[in-house]
């Protein structure tokens, strides 16, 4: 978005003294997510002393506790990096130049993971599988069945694609790779899913996972974390040079406290990471997972009656298909830009723009926008959104169905 329109954005506001856009902003985009008060006021101290004592002894609770919104008893490497750098962290463990690796892609992200790959020098065989399916196991079996020499090293799945809110099978990815007798890793991006959509990585026997602090854990953007089982760790040991920034050998076994971070500590976000643990834990996890399921079925409720009226598009339209944590939506260009524009200018609240579906300089791009669920978000939030966007369709004169809040409601209601 231009620095000019963020400009208009006030100067109409300042002009217009009946807009209700004043008070608590809402950022409803998929990442970075809502930080909790509680993540806040955790942040908010004094430097701590990373030589000795609190904070030596907190940062251990963490290893634990993350295992735990993973599913896995396997190992943990903490990063200080985005979504991108446990991306690179993951490869930079199991990869080396010319190897191979089959990469799925259901949407942008599934495609920039693989381009990744591609810089650092593997070999990728790409399935696409486009922007509004989910990943097809048969074909994954399929393609790994004609390695017969076992040249693909990883396969690549993204379990939530956030351009395209499509949600994959990992279980099913993997009984595709055990059917074709295949020892590739079964490495997942769980960037958007993680703490949001039910994973677990164990049962489903997903070998490396990656994630990021700014989504379902409810951080600001600055951890990335990459979980690996004894499969993948001895990939990596195999390996003849790892990067050692990224090696993730010590972060996850460290003998002293700076070999977590591989330098200074990432303090304050750690005291967040604390805090949000301890909200998902107390919370639990499948009630986190049943919350996001609940409110994601509100907000499909609406878009399903918004979308009898012919303008609204929901991009996945099999719900089985659909993340809990995102809900990737089209309405005709520019309706789109222009919805996401009364938001911000008349409600408080940023939507997601569309990712992936057209390029940014082709007035395609604004027919596509994303409404961010990932957690801490309630009832009142997604209501407050869904309400806003029926006043902003109604505003801009976009058709619609009638009824939708009300259907909404029925699902915060009834379940
Ligand atoms: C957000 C996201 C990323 C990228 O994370 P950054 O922190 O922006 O680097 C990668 N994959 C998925 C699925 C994501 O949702």
């Amino acid at each position: 978005m231009s620095g000019s329109g963020s400009s208009g954005t006030q100067n109409s506001a300042a002009q217009n003294n009946s807009s209700l856009a004043g008070g608590r902003s809402y950022l409803a985009i998929p990442g970075p997510s809502v930080v909790p008060d509680a993540v806040l006021n955790a942040m908010h101290r004094a430097s701590p002393n990373i030589y000795a004592g609190a904070l030596i002894d907190m940062t251990d609770t963490l290893i634990p506790d993350l295992k735990r919104v993973a599913r896995t008893k396997a190992h943990v490497a903490i990063y200080i990096a985005n979504g991108h750098g446990a991306w690179e962290a993951a490869f930079a463990n199991t990869l080396a130049p010319g190897d191979r690796v089959l990469a799925l892609a259901t949407g942008r992200f599934g495609h920039g993971w693989a381009e990744m790959a591609h810089n650092m020098g593997a070999e990728v065989q790409m399935l696409d599988f486009g922007r509004t399916s989910p990943i097809d196991p048969s074909r994954v079996e399929e393609a790994l069945r004609a390695d017969k020499d076992h040249n693909i090293k990883a396969v690549l799945a993204t379990h939530v694609d956030t351009s395209t809110s499509a949600l994959s099978d990992m279980a099913a990815i993997r009984a595709a790779i055990d059917a074709a007798g295949h020892p590739a890793l079964l490495m997942a991006d769980c960037i958007a899913s993680l703490a949001c959509d039910r994973f677990e990585m164990d049962a489903w026997g997903v070998d490396v996972v990656v994630t990021g602090s700014q989504k379902g854990l409810m951080m600001p953007p600055g951890l990335g974390f990459v979980f690996f089982n004894d499969k993948a760790a001895e990939v990596r040991r195999k390996l003849d040079r790892v990067s050692p920034y990224w090696d993730w050998t010590l972060r996850a076994q460290p003998d002293q406290f700076y070999q977590y971070f591989f330098g200074t500590a990432p303090t304050h976000h750690l005291y967040g990471l604390r805090a949000a643990l301890d909200m998902i834990h107390d919370e639990g996890i499948e009630a986190v997972w049943a919350r996001h399921d609940r409110l994601a079925r509100a907000i499909w409720a609406a878009c399903e009656v918004w979308a009898e009226g012919g303008a609204l598009r929901i991009n996945m339209s099999d719900p089985s298909h659909r993340s809990r944590a995102v809900t990737a939506l089209s309405l005709p260009a520019p309706g789109a830009s222009e919805l996401r524009a009364w938001l911000e200018q008349n409600a408080g609240i940023t939507l997601g723009v569309g990712l992936g579906m057209a390029e940014p300089d082709d007035p395609a791009w604004h027919g596509f926008f994303r409404i961010g669920h990932m957690g801490h978000v309630n009832a009142q939030m997604v209501l407050g959104v869904l309400g806003s966007i029926e006043a902003g369709m109604a505003a801009l004169d976009i058709p619609r169905g009638q009824g939708a809040i009300g259907a909404a409601a029925q699902v915060i209601a009834k379940g």
